[in-house]
């Protein structure tokens, strides 16, 4: 077993089966807790006893961060079990903290890191119902006077607002326009005039029902100005900073979702007979539980190069953050729809053995819609689509970048949030390492035996993504990019060079672990089902083999399920 996995295996059995009714964080509670709309207090405080919040403060810092493939490994058995707690819990102390242990000076890197170890909440505020996305508007201001800064305004559906011990606020702290106008604060509760403090309703939310959110208002709030986290003026800068590393991260939790939806799927088709055969028999049944599973491991794929290449090439964050964030909730949101099919009426029923379902249904699109949907992910990739395509830059170190981002067993270098960039310059070592990839592949191949069909399929793949990307580079070059407001043309162009960027992910996540996982994996299948599943045209396979792949993956899932291992790249037991 690799050694980031150890401590998720550890985490799975104190958290205990999901399926045991007994079990503080059986499905049954956790339906119950959501139809009354209640966050899983004692399931947090089981938590708390297993000092989860650890995993989200650095080694630095007192905690256990050391690792951010380990930290989503972590999260992903929280998800799994219930979306409400996985985001209420950790995942938006998580958000609300990042900025602050990393850029935040000495004391608030302390101050927010106890806050954590003793096992409080952080919020994240940075939204405001009148400016959404358009944080460059936002009016809530932090007024500096003298050593102090007072906050003044409102900000709408934030997690946590009430409960939580502190939080980080953008806010204006100049009376100018633009990025540098705007600053990024530490407010510590304990430390302000809590009157100064309105907190507003709770807000009504379709999923995620258990989570603790609402407005709050602040009217001349006094802080520090030593709470400015970075510098004044510098809040911009550091919340895309920020944002590439829990874009990164973020995403790969919610895996453990559908995780849970696709168990609970394949446990009804194997049971379900209808017409005197199992419902697992019908093609379009089976079709739907292969590609499900298949979703699932090039999700795993992408989370898990994300999460490594935070460590590895911190400079090429802005793309491959920004391409994890557009990609895989999109991916797996249709996913549960594509599941919900099959589960039928029972999809829609909320209780009973298959309740859970609709919740989780109903969770999963706050991972896409929050934080960053892919509309403003396309924003960040697309201005910088005519540097990365035009020439393919590579650096003296690609190939062993490479190694360090795709082979598991490569131990990964401690994050250096100094090394995060706003733009990659035209830097991205997954796609610009394409003229290198016969020579990469004949090294990594040479102790191996490969199927000759899988080999063939992989150069195809090869060569199809190498007529793409001079078309997509032509159709940048003619067009005139107007960030926030792109056709859906130059939509699809993101699209397709996330496509590659993938496509050549899952390849070189084959390559670097060969003989290291399973027979299963070694054998590619997963790979080439991958690689049509990301794009038809990146596979050549005629309609009987492709049948064969998928007959042999679904023995696979089923296999997977029957000893209650994860769907995942490298299975890990679950009890
Ligand atoms: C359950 C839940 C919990 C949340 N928790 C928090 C929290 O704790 N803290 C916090 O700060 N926020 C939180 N949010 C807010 C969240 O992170 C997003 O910021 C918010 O959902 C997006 O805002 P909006 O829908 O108002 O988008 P708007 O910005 O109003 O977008 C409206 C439409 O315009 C499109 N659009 C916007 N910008 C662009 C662009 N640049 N280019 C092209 N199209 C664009 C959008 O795609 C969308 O279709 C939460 C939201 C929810 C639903």
């Amino acid at each position: 077993m690799y050694q980031q996995y150890l401590s998720v295996q550890k985490l799975e059995v104190s958290l205990g089966s999901p399926n045991d009714k007994n079990n503080l964080f059986s499905h049954q509670n956790i339906l119950e807790l959501d139809e009354q709309s209640l966050f899983p207090t004692k399931q947090a405080e089981a938590l708390d006893q297993l000092n989860f919040s650890r995993s989200f403060v650095p080694k630095s810092l007192g905690g256990d961060l050391h690792s951010f493939e380990e930290l989503v490994l972590k999260f992903k058995s929280i998800f799994r079990r219930d979306p409400s707690l996985g985001l209420g819990y950790g995942a938006t102390s998580y958000m609300g903290s990042i900025a602050a242990m990393m850029w935040g000076n000495d004391e608030i890197k302390l101050q927010v890191a106890n806050t954590l170890l003793q096992k409080k909440t952080i919020s994240i505020a940075y939204h405001e119902k009148e400016h959404g996305n358009d944080v460059l508007h936002n009016e809530v201001t932090g007024k500096v006077s003298g050593n102090l800064i007072k906050l003044s305004g409102e900000k709408w559906v934030i997690n946590n607002a009430k409960d939580s011990a502190g939080l980080t606020v953008f806010c204006k702290t100049s009376e100018s326009c633009g990025a540098k106008a705007y600053s990024l604060v530490y407010v510590d509760k304990k430390q302000v005039n809590l009157s100064t403090v309105q907190y507003l309703d709770k807000i009504h939310t379709l999923g995620v029902r258990g989570c603790k959110i609402a407005g709050l208002r602040f009217d001349n709030t006094e802080i520090k100005n030593s709470s400015v986290i970075s510098s004044l003026g510098s809040g911009f800068d550091i919340t895309l900073k920020a944002f590439q590393i829990t874009r990164a991260t973020i995403p790969g939790m919610s895996i453990g979702i559908v995780d849970t939806a696709l168990r609970m799927v394949l446990r009804f088709s194997l049971k379900r007979s209808l017409y005197k055969e199992k419902i697992i028999q019908f093609p379009q049944v089976n079709e739907t539980l292969v590609n499900a599973y298949i979703n699932i491991l090039l999700c795993d794929c992408i989370s898990t190069m994300a999460s490594r290449a935070l460590h590895v090439v911190p400079e090429q964050m802005s793309i491959i953050s920004s391409i994890a964030k557009f990609y895989i909730p999109k991916r797996l949101q249709s996913t549960l729809d594509e599941l919900s099919v099959v589960l039928g009426a029972r999809h829609y029923v909320r209780d009973g053995e298959y309740g859970l379902f609709q919740k989780l249904l109903r969770d999963y699109p706050v991972i896409a819609l929050g934080h960053a949907s892919d509309v403003i992910c396309a924003n960040t990739i697309l201005p910088q689509l005519n540097s990365l395509l035009q020439k393919l830059k590579i650096s003296n170190s690609t190939k062993e970048n490479l190694d360090n981002i795709f082979d598991l067993q490569s131990a990964l270098p401690i994050f250096q949030p100094e090394k995060l960039r706003l733009s990659n310059l035209g830097y991205n070592d997954i796609i610009n390492s394409l003229p290198q990839f016969e020579a990469y592949l004949v090294d990594k191949i040479s102790n191996h035996d490969i199927p000759s069909n899988l080999k063939e399929n992989i150069f195809y793949a090869i060569t199809q993504i190498k007529i793409v990307l001079p078309k997509l580079e032509a159709t940048i070059k003619q067009s005139s990019i107007k960030v926030q407001n792109f056709s859906s043309q130059l939509y699809n162009c993101v699209g397709k060079y996330c496509q590659i960027h993938i496509a050549l992910s899952c390849i070189y996540f084959w390559l670097n672990n060969i003989g290291k996982i399973s027979a299963y994996f070694d054998e590619g299948l997963w790979l080439m089902l991958a690689l049509n599943a990301i794009n038809k045209d990146f596979l050549s396979i005629d309609k009987d083999k492709l049948l064969v792949l998928q007959k042999k993956t679904l023995e696979n899932l089923i296999d997977l399920d029957s000893k209650n291992k994860s769907f995942s790249l490298v299975p890990i037991n679950y009890l």
